[in-house]
């Protein structure tokens, strides 16, 4: 059987030494329990442990779990693939996006959004790696994406998302975030007020983390292996 609230508190006390190791402020970097192809049960024993932020990639499997457990308050995060005929939904049930790619799926999140839910927070995600088979946009698109969707009023544009191609040299994955955080800081200096560099998983948030990152995105080391 998985401990996890054991788990949670050894990632919890890693992070807090990664922020004093790489001179990040205490409590900077933000966790995401990603909670897809896992089940209910393990979600509650999260819960019960404190964590009440969870990210989940397919929209009818999260969809199940929100109902089997609206008794909780839990802040919903949508970190998959998003298909355009699923945007109402997600706009209805989530309170945010880190996979927000392209301005048809930001127009489409922000006419979708009701009125009566505060504005959806987005991540714009971006193919750091340039590679083919990894989701976002290429670099040079995202400060014009930016600048459009910062004007967007259903939708507060929150800061930035990747999954790099996997590496396993530290260094290697740190080259690859560090230019996210170039990215951040280009979109701070024209004007896009951000506050969120989403990025690191269970093999890469220590070079996330050294390389600013202020969510990390854990599943496995949390919750042990998918189903
Ligand atoms: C699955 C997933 C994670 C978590 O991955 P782990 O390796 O289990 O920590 C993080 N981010 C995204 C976008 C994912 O799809």
């Amino acid at each position: 059987m998985t401990n996890i609230p054991h788990n949670l508190a050894q990632l919890k006390q890693q992070i807090h030494d990664l922020e004093i190791r790489y001179h990040r402020p205490p409590g900077s970097v933000f966790l995401l329990a990603v909670s897809k192809k896992q089940s209910v049960e393990k979600i509650i024993s999260a819960y019960e442990a404190g964590q009440h932020a969870f990210g989940e990639n397919y929209l009818q499997e999260a969809l199940t779990k929100m109902s089997e457990l609206n008794n909780l308050t839990i802040e919903w995060h949508f970190i998959g693939a998003i298909q355009k005929n699923k945007t109402r939904k997600i706009a209805e049930h989530f309170s945010w996006v880190h996979t927000v790619s392209d301005l048809e799926t930001a127009e489409r999140l922000n006419n979708q959004r009701p009125e009566n839910l505060p504005p959806l927070n987005i991540c714009l995600q971006v193919n750091i790696s340039q590679d083919k088979n990894k989701a976002g946009n290429r670099i040079e698109n995202i400060l014009p994406l930016a600048l459009t969707c910062k004007n967007l009023p259903r939708l507060s544009l929150r800061g930035l998302m990747t999954i790099p191609t996997q590496k396993n040299i530290f260094a290697e994955q740190c080259a690859e975030f560090h230019k996210m955080s170039e990215l951040f800081q280009n979109l701070l200096a024209n004007n896009v007020k951000i506050d969120t560099l989403s990025m690191g998983m269970s093999d890469d948030l220590d070079a996330a983390i050294a390389e600013g990152s202020t969510m990390i995105r854990i599943g496995t080391k949390i919750f042990g292996n998918r189903f």
